[in-house]
């Protein structure tokens, strides 16, 4: 058996020439570019993110900036990331931040780890890297090298199993150099023991990994149990107005894609044209069907399938709070889902 501390020394020592120190939100660190890169991070590719971390910190440099933003300004600066929940908890925890700490970074664990959004990893990482102060992290690149160094042998997302692995990772945080640590670990899980080609012919601990040991690298981390995932459809119509606009809906402020702008929708099995005269009192006439759109979300497949109509005659929607009529310019300047702001980016509003 190693010791944490050898594992711990070998991985820092890799850092100091592997690590990726050019990452932007390795630079001017704070409390806050930490927060926003790591929520970010979670299940999206580093490569991915740069750009929008860029233009999140441009228009918000600050938390306060953040928390007095329009949260519709937030969603549009977070479409395509997927999972909005969590630029919507960001903007709430901005607001908290600044209403109970004047805008300062709390710097209790408990405190930190209780603001919406903010789980165990992420709390770690801003009081390891942001704040020098010696606190495990365990997101998924880090599961992922311990899960393997130590023979992991069955799913992480076992209560039983996140607490053992819980355990090794407070025992390979070192006390002095958390800082570093958190990010070594981090980029030896991104750039080194990578899901499906590790380096094991490079890697400096190999000598005691478990699972190179067991030629057995691929099995960990032990997939969950498959379970199957169900697809549910849709009809989104894409009603233009005399002037060629688009009308555009708010959706509800939870659930899926909740706070961003959306086409309307209707039930497959409905008729797109009976179901707005239903709905609406508006007659519409039904001009195309357009190739299905498949999203995926973590718990279902969504089918899209979208329908092109028109207004008949002069009568239209008025806009309201939840309702607006959408031309070409303002392409960014709403919130959008990704897959209907692509749609919208597709077809011709003339
Ligand atoms: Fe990962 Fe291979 Fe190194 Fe083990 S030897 S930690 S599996 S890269």
């Amino acid at each position: 058996m190693t010791r944490p501390q050898t594992f711990t020394n070998t991985i820092l020592k890799w850092y100091q020439h592997n690590g990726r120190k050019d990452l932007p939100w390795r630079k001017n660190i704070t409390p806050y570019r930490v927060w926003i890169s790591e929520v970010m991070l979670q299940q999206t590719q580093v490569t991915t993110v740069i750009p929008y971390y860029q233009r999140f910190m441009q228009s918000f440099p600050t938390i306060t900036a953040l928390a007095k933003a329009p949260l519709d300004q937030v969603l549009a600066h977070w479409a395509g990331l997927g999972y909005y929940s969590r630029a919507r908890n960001l903007h709430k925890t901005a607001q908290i931040i600044v209403s109970k700490w004047k805008g300062k970074f709390p710097v209790n664990f408990d405190e930190i780890v209780n603001l919406p959004g903010i789980g165990r990893s992420t709390a770690g990482a801003i009081l390891s890297i942001a704040m020098q102060t010696s606190t495990p992290i365990l997101d998924g690149n880090v599961k992922r090298v311990l899960c393997r160094f130590h023979a992991i042998a069955k799913w992480p997302g076992k209560t039983e199993i996140t607490n053992q692995l819980w355990e090794l990772a407070t025992q390979h945080t070192p006390k002095q150099r958390a800082d570093d640590y958190a990010q070594a670990i981090m980029d030896f899980g991104a750039t080194l023991c990578t899901r499906t080609k590790p380096r094991c012919d490079i890697c400096p601990v190999q000598k005691h990994c478990a699972a190179f040991k067991e030629n057995k690298m691929h099995i960990y981390p032990v997939a969950r149990p498959s379970k199957t995932i169900p697809t549910k459809t849709t009809q989104a119509i894409l009603l233009y107005n005399k002037d060629n606009q688009i009308l555009l809906q708010q959706r509800p402020p939870t659930g899926i894609w909740g706070g961003l702008w959306s086409l309307p929708e209707c039930p497959t099995e409905e008729d797109a044209v009976d179901w707005f005269a239903k709905y609406y009192q508006l007659e519409i006439h039904h001009v195309a069907e357009l190739p299905v759109l498949r999203h995926s979300f973590s718990h279902y497949h969504l089918h899209i399938y979208p329908v092109v109509a028109k207004l008949r005659g002069m009568k239209g929607v008025m806009e309201s709070p939840g309702q607006i009529w959408y031309s070409s310019e303002q392409l960014t300047a709403v919130g959008c889902p990704a897959p209907i702001k692509k749609l919208l980016a597709k077809v011709k509003f003339t």
